[in-house]
């Protein structure tokens, strides 16, 4: 397991994630064509998959530890990245500015990846290459290969960079629990019965928008929420 201390917070990265960033970034394409093009890009995208959710899980951690205190450290796993607090005070407003400062932060990383799409390319080209980059796809980078042939690996990067944040910062804000989303409307929804059902019928319509697209990652993870809100809403007394 890789353990290193950022910005004074402990952060651990289990193998299992780089195995599912390799999945999500078009590991099997790269094996079966054995092109050295897809599993650059594979690499680039496990490259920015890991600096995304750490930024992500970071912006958690900073502003949760600057408004609440406590003990703070990250873990990135299978299944993304959780910043996990302990011994933290908050009223109301700091907890959800912590919840909002993880895709705030995505969002901000989107927007400095575009800039840069802006700054080495010439207008027509970098609209084109930013319609292309959002488009959403199981794996990014397959498209954009298919799209300009002549790539070098900083645009690979970028391209990943710009999708992973946007479209993860986006589906992250869905109010669907243990999403931010899901985690922002707990903070305002009473009952816990209502707040899984919300969870529940956001999973149910996010599912079958995924099933026109093909999305197998996607709808996999958001069955899966859903099921957990299922299993909560059971057991929610109220
Ligand atoms: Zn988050």
């Amino acid at each position: 397991m890789l353990r290193f201390t950022l910005f004074g917070i402990p952060v651990e990265v289990e193998p299992w994630f780089w195995l599912v960033m390799a999945f999500i970034g078009g590991g099997f394409a790269a094996l079966q064509s054995s092109s050295p093009d897809l599993y650059m890009g594979v690499v680039l995208f496990m490259l920015a998959g890991f600096i995304s959710i750490l930024v992500h899980e970071l912006g958690h951690a900073l502003t949760g530890w600057k408004l609440g205190g406590g003990t703070v450290w990250i873990r990135l796993w299978a299944f993304g990245g959780l910043a996990y607090q302990q011994g933290g005070r908050f009223d109301r407003r700091g907890r959800c500015a912590m919840i909002l400062a993880g895709p705030g932060a995505g969002l901000l990383l989107a927007a400095l990846s575009i800039v840069a799409v802006f700054v080495i390319f010439p207008m027509p080209e970098a609209l084109s290459r930013l319609s292309i980059y959002l488009r959403y796809t199981n794996v990014p980078h397959e498209v954009m290969l298919r799209f300009f042939p002549e790539n070098k690996p900083i645009y690979g990067f970028l391209n990943s960079m710009i999708w992973v944040n946007v479209w993860w910062s986006m589906l992250n804000l869905l109010p669907v629990f243990p999403l931010d989303g899901g985690q922002f409307m707990d903070q305002f929804v009473k009952s816990r019965k209502a707040m899984h059902k919300a969870s529940i019928i956001t999973c149910i319509v996010v599912v079958l928008l995924m099933l026109s697209n093909n999305m197998t990652m996607g709808i996999f993870f958001f069955a899966y929420f859903a099921y957990q809100n299922y299993m909560g809403y059971q057991q929610a007394r109220s």
